[in-house]
């Protein structure tokens, strides 16, 4: 690969694949194809340097348009967003594998090399994620499957399509399970957002409005891992080019309750709020963490951002956008209504 291949990245309007686009020109790549649903206005991150197309990849005819001439292809456009949204939108998110299916017959269609693929921990089997003691999560444990309704679903079939299209095409199709992503220029409102954005908003919204309460969706027992966003990035170019064939964790494994999580971001903001908790709102499986052994073995490296670290930076963002919704200001990172409901 050569930094002048042609790289194309869908998604990338939105937080993870805005943010890959600014790796990819930080590390040289100079014909880079950016490809997203959204108006550019709503782009998260947007870069003149860059081929910006806003086109549908519900369309099979827009999947063409972004593959032509590529080397690489980054497919990371989906409908997604936190448990609020999945779980009111099964649809919706089931429909995305239009998206990945278009996009490998057109990566095949117009000769791509390197196909990566964006799946979920949503994929695992929901029996082995009953424990609150936050129970790592091995490869093997998306099977006998029984994902999350709708949106894991769809990832993993959208996993085994990646893998008969290497099989059966020679398509270098890699597959990374990433668990919850979190930092700057991610989603932080408008129904989309996931926990460690959600936290920190109200946390802050808290402290600005000096009403010192916060809502907290479930029982805050529930535990997850958070990795931050510059180790996904990096996780996502490491196994892009490496000789994993099956789909691989990438995910932090410092699990912490969202009542811990609640404690770091409260930490950072310096107060400390009454919790009410929401027992009706989604909350998702009760433990998920990332069991990093495979990654290990296979890259001798893992997700290792501390979450505190990673949550400061996220917090001081999310404030800047907050103070900046306020006054009305240009710059704030805003959902784009993809669809109707
Ligand atoms: P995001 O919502 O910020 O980005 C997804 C982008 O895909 C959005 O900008 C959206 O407009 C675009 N999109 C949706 N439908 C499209 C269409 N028909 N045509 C073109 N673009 C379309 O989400 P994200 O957090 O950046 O997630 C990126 C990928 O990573 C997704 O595939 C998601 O499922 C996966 N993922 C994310 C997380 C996480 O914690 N953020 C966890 C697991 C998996």
């Amino acid at each position: 690969m050569s930094h002048n291949d042609q790289v194309v990245v869908t998604g990338a309007g939105g937080f993870i694949a805005g943010s890959l686009v600014a790796a990819l020109r930080n590390h040289g790549y100079r014909r880079i194809r950016a490809v997203d649903i959204k108006p550019l206005a709503y782009w998260y991150q947007r870069f003149d340097d860059v081929e910006n197309l806003s086109l549908d990849l519900n369309e099979k005819e827009n999947c063409e348009i972004a593959a032509r001439g590529a080397r690489e292809i980054y497919n990371l456009a989906a409908n997604m967003g936190g448990m609020g949204f999945i779980e009111k939108n099964k649809a919706v998110c089931m429909l995305s594998v239009l998206i990945n299916t278009q996009m490998l017959q057109s990566a095949v269609k117009y000769g791509a090399t390197r196909y990566f693929y964006s799946s979920s921990a949503c994929v695992y089997n929901g029996d082995k994620q009953k424990s609150f003691e936050a129970p790592l999560l091995k490869e093997e444990d998306a099977y006998p499957a029984l994902a999350e309704d709708g949106y894991g679903w769809e990832k993993l079939f959208s996993e085994r399509m990646c893998r008969h299209f290497r099989e059966d095409f020679g398509l270098y199709t890699r597959v990374a399970r990433f668990h919850n992503v979190y930092g700057p220029w991610g989603t932080w409102f408008g129904g989309r957002e996931k926990a460690p954005a959600a936290i920190c908003r109200k946390v802050i919204e808290a402290k600005l409005t000096a009403k010192h309460e916060i809502e907290i969706w479930g029982t805050g027992h529930q535990t997850r891992s958070f990795m931050y966003i510059d180790d996904c990035l990096e996780g996502v170019q490491k196994i892009m080019n490496s000789e994993i064939l099956e789909p691989i964790n990438l995910g932090s494994s410092e699990a912490v309750s969202i009542n811990q999580l609640v404690d770091l971001v409260e930490g950072i903001a310096g107060i400390r709020l009454e919790r009410k908790y929401d027992l009706d709102a989604p909350r998702g499986v009760n433990g998920r963490n990332s069991d990093n052994t495979l990654i290990k073995r296979y890259l001798n490296w893992e997700p290792s951002i501390p979450l505190q670290m990673g949550l400061e930076k996220t917090y001081a963002w999310i404030y800047d956008q907050c103070l900046a919704r306020e006054k009305g200001a240009a710059g704030v990172v805003r959902e784009f209504a993809t669809i109707s409901s």
